[in-house]
């Protein structure tokens, strides 16, 4: 799935399309501009009305962002699979469901694209993030983590995010990491899989 292939955030989208089925229960940690989200829905939406996106943003202009994005690209069926929450997804486990099983979490790391750029995530939530992601995400699910370096800060939430993915039992997770060595700066793919 790396093959032609020419952005991170390509690369992301075509590994969560190996991982995820129509009908999953999935959660975008980040929604941005929505354009992951719609993503995401569009690999889970089926015609029986089965499948979920929970999508969060700090931001509210963000969750307007993405609630604008869908509302033009989906029709009224696909709409209502879609969940959006103006809040951090440290706390990701208070709406996702408890008996929904998580098929994958993406987190697309930074600042909104054509917002404030102050306003980035950080890694003591993110890190929090990712304790609550490894919670809820299922058997054979995924974790998926874009993180952009080339800012500043961008750094330390790598570090923090690989130290978590080294933190994770071998036995239960497959960490690994994917970046472009011919591109420094270009955001780096970290996949956790859980067995
Ligand atoms: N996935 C988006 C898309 O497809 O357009 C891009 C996401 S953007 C790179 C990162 C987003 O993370 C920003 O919109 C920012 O507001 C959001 N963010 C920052 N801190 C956050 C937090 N603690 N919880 C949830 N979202 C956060």
């Amino acid at each position: 799935f790396v093959a032609g292939k020419r952005k991170a955030t390509e690369v992301a989208h075509a590994v969560w399309r190996s991982i995820v089925q129509r009908g999953d229960t999935v959660v975008d940690a980040t929604c941005g501009n929505g354009n992951d989200t719609f993503a995401l829905l569009k690999m889970v939406s089926d015609d029986t009305g089965r499948g979920r996106v929970y999508g969060m943003d700090i931001q509210d202009s963000a969750i307007d962002s993405t609630a604008s994005f869908l509302k033009m690209a989906v029709d009224s069926r696909e709409m209502e699979l879609v969940e959006l929450f103006a809040m951090c997804h440290s706390r990701m486990e208070d709406i996702v469901p408890k008996d929904s099983p998580v098929r994958l979490v993406a987190f697309n790391l930074g600042y909104l694209p054509g917002g404030d750029k102050t306003i980035i995530t950080v890694p003591e939530t993110t890190e929090l993030a990712l304790q609550a992601a490894s919670r809820i995400v299922s058997s054979r699910g995924l974790i998926s983590v874009l993180v952009y370096i080339g800012h500043l800060g961008g750094r330390d939430e790598l570090d923090i995010v690989e130290s978590f993915a080294s933190s994770l039992p071998a036995d239960a997770w497959v960490s690994c990491k994917f970046e472009m060595i011919n591109r420094p700066v270009a955001p780096v793919l970290v996949l956790l899989h859980k067995k």
